[in-house]
């Protein structure tokens, strides 16, 4: 069982990753099973692990989006920004000329002549890129297919003790939650010091009672009482990720209509590394098109 894994993971380090591309796709779930790895490791190890990847527990997403998660995994090692996600932005951001870049600006519709603000202002634009999340990328661009999106709720807990020393992801084999780990533990300027912050995830929308199921299910993980944590936000994202059934193509074409294009996660991969691949995309395909006149 343990050579199945092997075998895939080594397959999925050392191959180009255009091979993994241009392979037929199938569920996760069936490409597991088709390399021989058992329905144990599968319930045990990897659907728990994984559904807090992909949002979604029955391993239907696209097989190719699996290997190439895989493949980041087991090349490079998992990671937050000191400063948060939003460095990532503010670093895109500071290499742009002054005075470009207007944000808290709502577009409310795309028109023939360009965009138009929420707050009436319409501004004229030759090449318009729609970089939203897929739900809104349909309603701009009618027309778009815009796959569905996968909800999670992760609940942040302040805690004076941490309940595990290392950076360590835990996952849940019985479900309830996705995931738990010490946040602090994995960048320490997340909390204060003397502080320690546990971000935990499950499925779906918060629910009534879920914030005291999941408290309970935390005890039980970390085996330590969890009556005095102090739960200090709860979100739910809706459309976190878009659902990616086979076969899910790993990259499309950002070009929608002459000067409308749209790039986002949704046009390529549920991920960080997706989104930016797909503006890098339109990136090159507004200055083609504009080359081309
Ligand atoms: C809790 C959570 C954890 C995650 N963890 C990871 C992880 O560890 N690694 C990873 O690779 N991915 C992770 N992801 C997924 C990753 O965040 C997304 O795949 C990625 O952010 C998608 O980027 P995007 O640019 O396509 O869309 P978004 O990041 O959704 O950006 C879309 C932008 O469009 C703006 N917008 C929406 N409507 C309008 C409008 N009408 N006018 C103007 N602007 C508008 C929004 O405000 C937003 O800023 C996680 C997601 C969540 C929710």
């Amino acid at each position: 069982d343990l050579a199945a894994l092997a075998a895939l993971t080594a397959g999925d380090a050392l191959l180009p990753a255009g091979v993994l591309k241009r392979r037929a796709d199938r569920s996760t779930s069936a490409a597991l099973r088709r390399a021989g790895v058992s329905d144990a490791a599968v319930a045990h190890v990897l659907r728990p692990f994984l559904s807090g990847v992909f949002l979604e527990d029955r391993l239907e997403t696209s097989a190719r989006f699996f290997h190439l998660v895989w493949r980041s995994m087991v090349r490079g090692s998992l990671c937050l920004p000191a400063d948060g996600i939003g460095a990532v932005p503010a670093q895109l951001a500071e290499g742009l000329p002054d005075g470009v870049l207007r944000l808290e600006s709502p577009v409310r519709e795309i028109t023939p002549a360009g965009v138009l603000l929420e707050d009436g202002t319409e501004t004229p634009a030759g090449s318009v890129v729609v970089a939203t999340d897929a739900a809104t990328a349909g309603r701009l661009l009618p027309g778009l297919s815009a796959p569905e999106g996968r909800t999670v709720t992760t609940y942040y807990h302040a805690t004076d003790r941490p309940p595990l020393a290392e950076p360590t992801l835990v996952v849940d084999s019985a479900g309830t939650v996705l995931n738990t780990c010490v946040l602090s533990r994995v960048a320490p300027t997340y909390a204060p010091p003397g502080t320690a912050l546990v971000s935990t995830s499950v499925l779906g929308a918060d629910r009534p009672g879920t914030a005291g199921t999941v408290l309970r299910r935390l005890a039980e993980l970390y085996r330590t009482p969890t009556g005095d944590w102090r739960q200090v936000a709860a979100y739910t994202v809706e459309g976190a990720l878009p659902v990616m059934r086979p076969p899910w193509p790993l990259c499309r074409t950002t070009r929608h209509a002459p000067g409308r294009h749209v790039c986002g996660d949704h046009r390529a991969t549920g991920s960080v590394q997706g989104a930016l691949a797909s503006g890098t995309r339109a990136a090159r395909e507004v200055l083609a098109d504009l080359a081309r006149g």
